[in-house]
């Protein structure tokens, strides 16, 4: 499927702002209307997702359902509490200057938001902001990755078929599309990448005070104590790290391990990745492939000087997009490898003795989307949690808490702003707008000039 002509780009935006304008998109209806849609654009082409997702990174059958389902099941949450998100909240009325009087919030649509989205996720990365720009009842242009070429396509294909045509348009294409496209004028960003072009949108943005939403990635810190349940510990780590080749914002980035249990982690990874990939991981089924032979070939060059400290794998076949599950034991904390985001699966492992200084390590260095914590010990991640700032702290796990609807999901200071799920991305499209309702039959003469000792005070 060809790019969206970048001359097109101006008149989309318009019109679709002027469609917004009608006022159509709020009433309950039409945003109930919409969100069925999302879901049946997805229960009607499991197939045709599927292979795209096969196509773009190979991605295994658990991970292919997980995108499909995730978006209906925040389709289902949108739909079931829709009515009492989008009611006016009454708020106390304090002051005696506003007596009497109805203080209440009241819940706008912001209008014509862009939602840009990323690879890694290609469908719920987009589809999980879209359900709640349109539950919000806004007008949406989305911008898929151009890596994930066939996800994208079939969003183009697709999209027009089910929802309002008016209100929600696909813009194909990569850097210059995004930057003519962020020229515009746009009443709410969701960004979703790198926070490198996090600060490109974030710049283009402050140009018509737009506010943004940017969910970034870096260097997601996992610490395993030695007062750990080990089998556990390491299974959930190689499903978490190894999942879609370490493409997940959130996969655990490097681990930190307790000099007493650190080979004893490094045999249980070895034997789980051998479980759930085989002895030759390229011939597995389950493992995907790195989105594309750029991406290969960085990740190869981030193993470059590591090669005595490879505990596992270590093999990449950039032609094949293919990068085998690999272990640096004890990498220098200087390299590339210990200064970039990995995105791949690479893991590096660094013991330590004091957990002071790793926190200080995880402190001195950029916010990370999440932090992890494998321990038995409560007083730890009391410790964890209230000595170091990040999106989020997960014990015991990696990777699930953005399952969890309930909870929002987002990054802090170099790993983003703002963040999204559930009732949270409904309230990120929302501007929530005052609204004091004041009647005219009382109106108390204090706050009027002349003033003098015998008024009271207000
Ligand atoms: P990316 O930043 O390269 O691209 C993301 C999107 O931005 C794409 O649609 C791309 O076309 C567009 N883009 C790229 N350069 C641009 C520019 N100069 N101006 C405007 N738009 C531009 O990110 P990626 O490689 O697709 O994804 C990987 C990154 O995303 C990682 O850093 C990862 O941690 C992060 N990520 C974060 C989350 C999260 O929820 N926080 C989720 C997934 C990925």
């Amino acid at each position: 499927m060809t790019d969206t002509p970048i001359k097109d780009i101006a008149g989309i935006v318009q019109s679709t702002r002027d469609y917004h304008n009608t006022g159509v998109t709020k009433s309950y209806e039409w945003r109930v209307k919409q969100l069925k849609a999302v879901s049946r654009m997805m229960s009607e082409n499991v197939a045709e997702w599927e292979k795209a997702l096969d196509a773009d990174l190979k991605q295994n059958t658990f991970l292919k359902t997980t995108e499909v389902v995730s978006t209906i099941t925040e389709v289902d949450n949108a739909i079931s509490n829709l009515k009492s998100w989008m009611k006016p909240k009454i708020q106390p009325n304090l002051t005696v200057m506003n007596m009497p009087g109805t203080a209440m919030i009241h819940k706008e649509p912001y209008g014509t938001v862009l939602i840009i989205s990323p690879f890694n996720y290609p469908i719920s990365l987009l589809t999980k902001p879209l359900v709640g720009a349109l539950a919000a009842g806004n007008c949406a242009i989305v911008k898929p990755s151009e890596l994930s070429e066939n996800v994208s396509a079939t969003f183009a294909r697709l999209i027009p078929r089910y929802l309002d045509t008016n209100a929600v348009k696909v813009i194909l294409g990569a850097i210059p599309e995004s930057t003519e496209l962020l020229k515009h004028h746009f009443d709410y960003i969701l960004y979703t990448g790198s926070p490198v072009v996090g600060k490109v949108v974030m710049k283009a943005a402050a140009e018509h005070l737009t506010p943004v939403t940017l969910e970034l990635g870096g260097k997601s810190p996992c610490i395993v104590d030695k007062d750990v349940n080990m089998e556990v510990a390491a299974k959930r780590i190689a499903w978490g790290k190894f999942l879609n080749l370490g493409q997940t914002c959130v996969a655990p980035d490097y681990i930190f391990v307790h000099k007493q249990v650190k080979a004893q982690l490094i045999q249980k990874l070895k034997e789980n990745v051998k479980t759930f990939y085989g002895n030759d991981p390229k011939t597995s089924n389950d493992y995907s492939r790195i989105i594309s032979q750029r991406h290969a070939e960085r990740l190869i060059k981030l193993l470059e000087g590591c090669e005595s400290k490879i505990a596992m794998g270590g093999d990449g076949d950039a032609n094949n997009k293919y990068i085998s599950p690999t272990i640096v034991d004890e990498p220098n904390l200087e390299s590339k490898l210990m200064r970039e985001e990995i995105f791949g699966p690479i893991l590096p492992i660094m013991s330590y003795d004091d957990l002071d200084q790793v926190i200080k390590f995880i402190n001195d260095r950029p916010k990370p989307l999440a932090l992890y914590l494998f321990s038995s010990n409560g007083k730890l991640s009391d410790k964890l949690i209230n000595e170091t700032s990040s999106g989020a702290v997960i014990v015991n796990d990696v990777v699930v808490h953005n399952t969890v609807s309930t909870l929002p999901f987002g990054g802090v200071g170099n790993s983003g702003m703002g963040a999204y799920n559930g009732e949270f991305t409904f309230d990120t499209f929302t501007h929530q707008k005052t609204v004091l309702l004041k009647p005219t039959w009382i109106d108390p003469f204090a706050r009027y000039p002349p003033y003098d000792s015998n008024k009271i005070a207000i």
